[in-house]
């Protein structure tokens, strides 16, 4: 059995969850070290070079919480001293029971950190660092099931970077970590101690006012957070203006589980990106005119009864042999009077409004329907139907994708879905959970616009999938830019060793997918290939693509 499946087995055992984060150099690996707080890191020696131990001799050894372990494939004395100056330890990768000895002894490190702490630690009474996700839900059902019978045990804020993804785009991952970790510091210097900052992942992070506090109380301190950012952040020479927006929420009159706090604040920080203020409250303000919100949000609830909606095929195509192998379902709302919107317009509204439901099985039906239309003149071909982030985080979903696919007597791998990445991130086990129920049902899970955000890819092994899908603004720069064909190339190598499909969307040229092959990659969707259609357009396009293959094979 591979190494790491053998330790991760051991250790998950014991209760850990192990996540493989893929770095592409020292760097990189670092910051992952540093960012995450782990329990413990192992990594590939191959990578410990001068400035990787610089940087995590710098974390700060006393307290270290992230015990280091290194694997090599053989080390001289002076390469484990230097480690061993950082307080890593080496395994040799010939060593027998090695899995074995590497699970005991972060077994008995987990011991000694645990017992190092004073007893009244605890992430309720105040914690001076920026806490990853899970952490910061454990902190907060902690502080809910302590106020449950006080109002407002507690304030719920969620703070969103805008167009963080240009950041990305122009800078790079790395130095787009580093703005987040600026980002956190500063938040965390300009909290109360016992308030507690987390960061949700991506462009997120969480603040909770652990103090009872009023609605009001907690938007004057979104306010103060929001002044913050009129300065600059400044990261390797740059500076970066950052617009941040801010949703508040309280306990327990926004809910009174960690769930719906979570559900409320994404709702509200929606609001927020509309608001001038850049603040809004759960239930508070909604976007821009509001008129044309009201209507169309109205509108929106009768349109799937209507039948206002409009579904699009784009295909996917197998790069190795041309052919047809799938296509991803695109709604359109032709609405009476405004004539045909865009889901940009129209899904967020959708998501606030609750008539995503209706909207998803409106299209679920009518791509089902068409899936078998074509199975009946013998093309054979799953449709992928895009599900919403407000969907995966109730188990409704779950029975409304089975009653379709009964009532539509749709054989098992018809459907196929797509979630985007950063949604998964923002409740990993929900997503899990509700991710796993969907496949059960038959249907495989694809993970959308793959590599867009911040995100790692460790929490890939964890999730029930079939397909990834690189994201198209990587696709849109590979050519152009050698660290986005990089990642490219990593995640199309990381979706081979791991058994997922890979396709790359948003390919507009000849070159691109040229490149695309060339990197081994499976899948292809794009312009180039065919945007976006009506079913009768997408008919005549197979029915003329694989009457050119058949003339090219002779
Ligand atoms: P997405 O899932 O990332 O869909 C791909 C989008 O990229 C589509 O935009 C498609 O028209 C566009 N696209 C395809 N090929 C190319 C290309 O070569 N270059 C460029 N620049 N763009 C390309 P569309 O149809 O406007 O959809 C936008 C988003 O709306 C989708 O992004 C998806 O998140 C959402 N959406 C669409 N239909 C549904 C639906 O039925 N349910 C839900 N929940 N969301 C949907
Ligand atoms: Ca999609
Ligand atoms: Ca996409």
């Amino acid at each position: 059995m591979h190494r790491l499946a053998r330790l991760s087995i051991l250790l998950e055992a014991e209760g850990y969850q192990v996540q493989v984060v893929h770095c592409i150099d020292a760097r990189a690996a670092g910051a992952a070290v540093q960012e995450r707080r782990f329990d413990a890191a192992l990594l590939d020696a191959g990578l410990a070079d001068g400035r990787l131990l610089t940087l995590l001799g710098k974390i700060g050894s006393p307290d270290r919480a992230t015990p280091l372990y290194f694997l090599a494939e053989r080390q001289s004395y002076a390469e484990a001293r230097k480690l061993s100056e950082i307080g890593a330890r080496t395994y040799l990768a010939g060593g027998t029971r090695l899995e074995e000895q590497l699970a005991l002894d972060m077994l008995a490190a987990r011991h000694r950190i645990v017992d190092s702490q004073p007893a009244t630690a605890g992430p309720t009474t105040g914690n001076l660092d920026v806490l990853p996700r899970e952490r910061l839900v454990a902190a907060m059902e902690t502080l809910l099931a302590r106020g449950r019978t006080k109002r407002h045990a507690l304030a719920y804020l969620c703070l969103d970077i805008q167009d963080f993804r240009g950041i990305n785009r122009l800078f790079g991952h790395r130095i787009a970590d580093t703005v987040i970790r600026a980002v956190g510091q500063r938040l965390r210097a300009n909290i109360r101690a016992a308030d507690l900052i987390g960061h949700l992942g991506g462009d997120r992070f969480a603040i909770v006012l652990t103090q009872r506090t009023s609605l009001d109380a907690a938007k004057a301190v979104a306010r103060k957070l929001l002044d913050l950012f009129a300065e600059p952040v400044n990261v390797s020479g740059e500076t970066f203006r950052l617009n941040v927006v801010i949703g508040v929420t309280a306990a327990p009159d926004h809910g009174s589980s960690v769930d719906e706090l979570l559900v409320a604040a994404d709702t509200a920080t929606e609001s927020a990106k509309a608001n001038p203020t850049s603040i809004a409250s759960f239930a508070g303000t909604t976007q821009g005119d509001p008129a044309t919100l009201h209507a169309l949000s109205t509108d929106l609830h009768l349109a799937a009864d209507r039948d206002e909606y409009l579904l699009y095929y784009q295909p996917k195509i197998d790069l190795a042999s041309g052919s047809l192998c799938g296509a991803e379902a695109l709604i359109r709302w032709q609405h009476p009077t405004r004539g045909r919107l865009s889901p940009d317009i129209f899904i967020p509204i959708a998501e606030r409004n609750g008539s995503i439901e209706a909207l998803t099985r409106w299209a679920m039906r009518r791509a089902l329907r068409d899936r078998a239309a074509l199975a009946a003149q013998g093309c054979f071909i799953p449709i992928s139907v895009n599900l919403s982030a407000a969907s995966l985080r109730s188990w409704r979903i779950v029975a409304c994708i089975e009653e379709t696919l009964r009532e539509e007597a749709a054989p098992p791998g018809a459907l196929s879905f797509e979630v985007t990445e950063s949604v998964l991130i923002r409740d990993i086990d929900r997503a899990r959970a509700v991710l796993t129920a969907v496949r059960d049902l038959g249907a495989s899970i694809s993970i959308d616009d793959f590599g867009a955000g911040y995100s790692s890819i460790g929490y890939l092994r964890t999730l029930p999938i079939d397909e990834i899908k690189i994201d198209r603004s990587l696709i849109a720069t590979m050519l152009n830019s050698p660290r986005d064909r990089a990642i490219v190339h990593s995640i199309v190598d990381l979706g081979r060793a791991l058994g997922f499909a890979v396709v790359a969307e948003g390919v507009e040229d000849q070159r691109t997918m040229q490149a695309l092959t060339e990197l081994g990659c499976a899948t292809a969707q794009g312009y180039y290939i065919s945007p976006p259609v009506q079913i009768d357009v997408f008919d005549q396009w197979r029915r003329g693509q694989s009457a050119e293959r058949r003339r090219a094979a002779g």
